[in-house]
């Protein structure tokens, strides 16, 4: 896919990669109780990449590479990647150019560096 290969997907991909990111990551989850976040949908989230339930930590607010938004525990929101990929992605993309997922999170769920 094209677009992620643009400067900005590059920079959002680094900071995925961050400890940092990992450990809010792994706060999000567990304050959410691994629980899909998403209007009615209460999935219980696995880990691991694949899947349709696999968890997801989506930006509630575009961080567009503001790093304020992006490690903001409170702007963080557990959902599955089913309600990602689907509601959340077409929601966004609605408003924006489709150059990238708001979140920075790519559609390919296999994608490395998204943990
Ligand atoms: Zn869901």
């Amino acid at each position: 896919m094209d677009k992620w290969r643009t400067p900005e997907a590059a920079e959002y991909r680094k900071l995925y990669q961050t400890k940092q990111w990992r450990i809010l990551r792994e706060q999000a989850l567990l304050r959410d109780l691994f629980m899909c976040q998403h209007k009615g949908c209460k999935a219980q989230l696995k880990r691991g990449r694949s899947g349709p339930r696999s968890a997801v930590v989506h930006h509630l607010k575009p961080h567009k590479g503001d790093l304020e938004l992006f490690f903001d525990l409170s702007n963080l929101a557990s959902v599955c990647w089913a309600c990602h990929s689907g509601d959340i992605q077409s929601i966004e993309s609605r408003g924006f150019d489709v150059t990238i997922g708001e979140d920075g999170w790519p559609i390919d769920p296999n994608h490395t560096g998204n943990l």
